[in-house]
């Protein structure tokens, strides 16, 4: 397990990242600050990137060291860069306590997306995910989420991100107040100035999660972890989920789909012998037909230790053929970074894994 940063042995200093765009108004009472101080760092921070104090070149001396006396200004440092050759990048960052999340960065043809983690590990523990298999640890902040936006940027070069997903480890209903706060920041043009439709939240859905994210006044996408077209099977495969309530989930994501006119995707990870037969197909179809969804069928990406098959393409390419003739707006994606292993969660296992150490310093 890698170790704490040292911030000092006493108190850890908070990180400006976790500020929400009008909370760095306390900055005004930094002792040598003006009245446009809070915005002039807010920028820094959040859209000209600077990692630490001294590149906010425009404050005086005094200002910077008293802020840096009270304030780090990220909490996490990235402590890893993998590199698919399919050019999908792996981005492993330690955060302050030592814990470790992921980011991936997917480049494709017209867009390259940022898959954002909201928790380290995931309660839910799908039988097929490797988020869950160590269970939760903790939730990120808001600033942590933040951060990881920030932290692409960084290694982006001139290739700007334009798609935003929480796709990575977690589940962010579970940690909605700092997946909402981060998005705020994100959104917000004081803040990251991301467009609400270049942002999806994936949920395995429970309705009240669902009906509390339509609250947000933000029109971000949402994506529902269907996996299988009964409750029974949902909740074999996500065993932390609870009892599944396909028609309550399906209908609280209608309602969003009125308010909003955003229409949902619905994800289906689709796994050998599974949930891949025709007869899931013609369930699946059975269950969304006339629904304004569009299926994204997501053919497994091997996870080391788990028993599972990836599908077979045949069985994929049945599924969607089934969907798309009963009128069902479906694509299949594309398997990405498999090279160096950046599906969802696999990451930070490489990450935590001692021989994975063994085997980078040896490069
Ligand atoms: N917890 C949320 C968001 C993170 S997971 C959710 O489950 O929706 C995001 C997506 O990645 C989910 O649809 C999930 O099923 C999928 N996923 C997880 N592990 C995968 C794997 N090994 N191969 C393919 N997709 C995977
Ligand atoms: Fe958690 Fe999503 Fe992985 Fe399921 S698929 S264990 S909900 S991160």
């Amino acid at each position: 397990m890698a170790q704490a940063t040292t911030e000092g042995a006493g108190r850890r200093k908070p990180a400006l990242t976790d500020l929400s765009v009008g909370g760095f108004a306390l900055l005004a009472d930094m002792p040598g600050a003006r009245s446009f101080t809070p915005g002039q760092v807010r920028r820094w921070v959040l859209q000209r990137g600077a990692r630490d104090f001294d590149a906010m070149t425009d404050l005086g001396k005094g200002l910077r060291t008293a802020l840096s006396e009270h304030w780090s200004v990220r909490g996490g440092t990235l402590l890893r860069r993998h590199e698919s050759i399919d050019g999908t990048v792996g981005l492993v960052t330690r955060l302050h306590d030592g814990e470790i999340i992921e980011s991936v960065v997917i480049p494709e043809a017209e867009r390259r997306t940022l898959c954002l983690s909201s928790q380290v590990g995931c309660a839910v523990g799908c039988v097929f995910c490797a988020s869950g298999i160590g269970g939760m640890v903790r939730n990120l902040s808001a600033g942590e989420i933040v951060e990881q936006v920030l932290t692409a940027r960084d290694e982006s070069g001139d290739e700007p991100i334009t798609n935003f997903v929480f796709m990575g480890s977690g589940e962010p209903t579970h940690n909605l107040s700092a997946v909402v706060s981060a998005i705020e920041t994100m959104n917000s043009p004081d803040g990251l100035g991301i467009g609400a439709r270049r942002i999806t939240v994936s949920t395995v859905g429970h309705p009240a999660s669902v009906r509390r994210l339509a609250q947000v006044p933000i029109p971000f996408n949402l994506a529902l972890s269907v996996h299988a077209p009964t409750d029974a099977a949902r909740e074999q495969l996500m065993p932390g989920l609870g009892r599944s309530d396909l028609g309550e989930t399906l209908k609280a994501a209608r309602d969003r789909f009125d308010a909003s006119g955003r229409r949902i995707t619905v994800e289906a990870v689709v796994l050998d012998g599974v949930n891949d037969r025709d007869e899931d197909g013609h369930a699946f179809a059975d269950l969304l037909t006339g629904l304004p969804v569009m299926v994204n069928l997501i053919p497994w990406n091997p996870v080391d230790d788990l028993d599972l098959r990836a599908p077979r393409a045949e069985r994929v390419e049945a599924l969607r053929s089934i969907l798309q003739q009963s009128g069902v707006e479906v694509t299949v994606r594309r398997p990405r970074g498999q090279d160096v292993g950046v599906a969802c969660g696999q990451l930070r296992r490489r990450a935590l894994d001692p021989s994975d150490e063994e085997e980078e310093q040896r490069r």
